[in-house]
C-alpha cells in the first residue's frame, strides 16, 4: 500500500498536533483548518477510500466516530454542535488517500455544502 502523508504522521516522520492516540486510531489538528475547530480522526490501518472499507472493519470505523465524539466534548464543541465529514475520491473532494473523519465546529456551518 502506498505511503501517504498520514502514514508519515503515524510513524512520526512528519510533525502533527496530536490530540489522541491508541492502538487503532490517531487524531490530530488539520493543518489548514476550515473552521475554528478542525481535526482529523484516522485509523492507523491505511484504508485508501470509503470504497475500500471491508465488513470486518466495521468496529474500526465505529471507533472513528466514537473517538470524534469524545474529542468534540474535550474540545468544547459538542453541545453547540459540529459536523463529521469523510470525503471519497475526486467528486467528494478527497486529497489524502488514507480515510479520515473531519471534525468541524466552533461556528455555524452552511448546509448544504458547496
Ligand atoms: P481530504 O480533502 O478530505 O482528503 O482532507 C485532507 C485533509 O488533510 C485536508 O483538510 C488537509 O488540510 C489535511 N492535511 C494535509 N496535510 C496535513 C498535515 N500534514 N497535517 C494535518 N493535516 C493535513
Amino acid at each position: 500500500m502506498s505511503d501517504t502523508i498520514f502514514s508519515k504522521i503515524i510513524k512520526r516522520e512528519i510533525p502533527a498536533d496530536i490530540l489522541y492516540e491508541d492502538d487503532d486510531v490517531l487524531a490530530f489538528r488539520d493543518v489548514s483548518p476550515k473552521a475554528p475547530t478542525h481535526f482529523l480522526v484516522i485509523p492507523k490501518l491505511a484504508i485508501p477510500t470509503i470504497n475500500d472499507i471491508q465488513p470486518d472493519q466495521a468496529a474500526l470505523i465505529g471507533k472513528l466516530v466514537l473517538t470524534a465524539q469524545q474529542l468534540a466534548k474535550q474540545e468544547g464543541i459538542a453541545e453547540q454542535g459540529y459536523r463529521l465529514v469523510m470525503n471519497c475520491n475526486e467528486d467528494g473532494g478527497q486529497t489524502v488517500f488514507h480515510i479520515h473523519l473531519h471534525v468541524l465546529g466552533g461556528r455555524g456551518l452552511r448546509w448544504p455544502p458547496g
